[in-house]
């Protein structure tokens, strides 16, 4: 790989686009290995004790905020225990209980349509394959694999808006489906590896990667990321474009 000029040692695009893909993985590994060291504490950030309780939270962070679906579950947690409490909810209530969060009509049908369908098909209990999740009223791919990773500890990768503009970014991929995102990087890690590197980007691109505004020159991985200079190089201007804990706690 050719490097630009300088000390920072940085591939341009071009630089990457003859890259073979074993030298893609080794890339995309270093950079998976400085997210990791970046972000220790990186993990799903809705509450959740259950598989039943990260499904509901993930379909109800949709269009919403971890940190508004965290405030509005502890009341749903409580009120709903159990699928069968969803199946038989009145719909006024669920909707009231969740109106902050957005589309409540919406997540409203596909709550209780959950409960239904997990009460009918698999007695009460989230299924831990992914092939059963995604027939889930409200369940896709992504929201599937939210609740493999983390409560069931099946590898997934998570494909959001995050995870897909970094992947880009970082010439993993040029697919905008998210589908052919999750197989096209799926293939450049250990599948072990799946639920934590979902978690590093989705860390990264909250508090550094930004879509608008990424801060480069704040940036831990800059050295490897082909998109270095999409953003505000100048440090000291980059460092003002990261978010702290507390900002990315109110805004994702
Ligand atoms: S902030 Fe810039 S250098 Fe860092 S990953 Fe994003 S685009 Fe690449």
């Amino acid at each position: 790989m050719s490097r630009r000029g300088g000390t920072r040692g940085v591939p341009r695009a071009s630089d990457v686009s003859d890259e073979t893909s074993l030298g893609r993985t080794r890339r995309a590994r270093r950079i998976a290995r400085v997210l990791a060291e970046t972000y220790p504490d990186a993990h799903c950030e809705l509450d959740f004790t259950t598989p039943l309780e990260l499904l509901v939270a993930t379909i109800l962070s949709a269009q919403s905020t971890d940190a508004r679906v965290n405030i509005v579950t502890p009341k749903v947690f409580a009120r709903y225990p159990t699928a069968a409490d969803y199946a038989a909810a009145d719909r006024a209530e669920l909707e009231e209980l969740i109106h902050s969060t957005g589309f409540f009509r919406a997540k409203t049908n596909a709550l209780i349509g959950l409960g239904q369908a997990l009460v009918e098909r698999y007695d009460g209990e989230v299924p831990g394959r992914l092939k059963d999740l995604v027939t889930l009223p409200g369940v896709g791919r992504k929201t599937a694999n939210v609740v493999l990773g983390n409560a069931f500890g099946v590898p997934g990768i998570t494909v959001d808006t995050h995870f897909g503009r970094l992947a880009r970014r970082f010439a993993w991929t040029e697919q905008t489906d998210p589908d052919k995102v999750e197989a096209e990087v799926g293939v450049l890690f250990p599948k072990k590896d799946w639920t934590m590197l979902s978690h590093w980007l989705i860390w990264h691109g909250r508090r550094c990667c930004h879509a608008r505004k990424p801060a480069c020159g704040a940036c831990p991985v800059a050295a490897l990321c082909p998109a270095y200079g999409e953003g505000e190089v100048d440090a000291a201007k980059a460092a003002k474009l990261l978010k702290s804990e507390a900002q990315v706690a109110v805004s994702s």
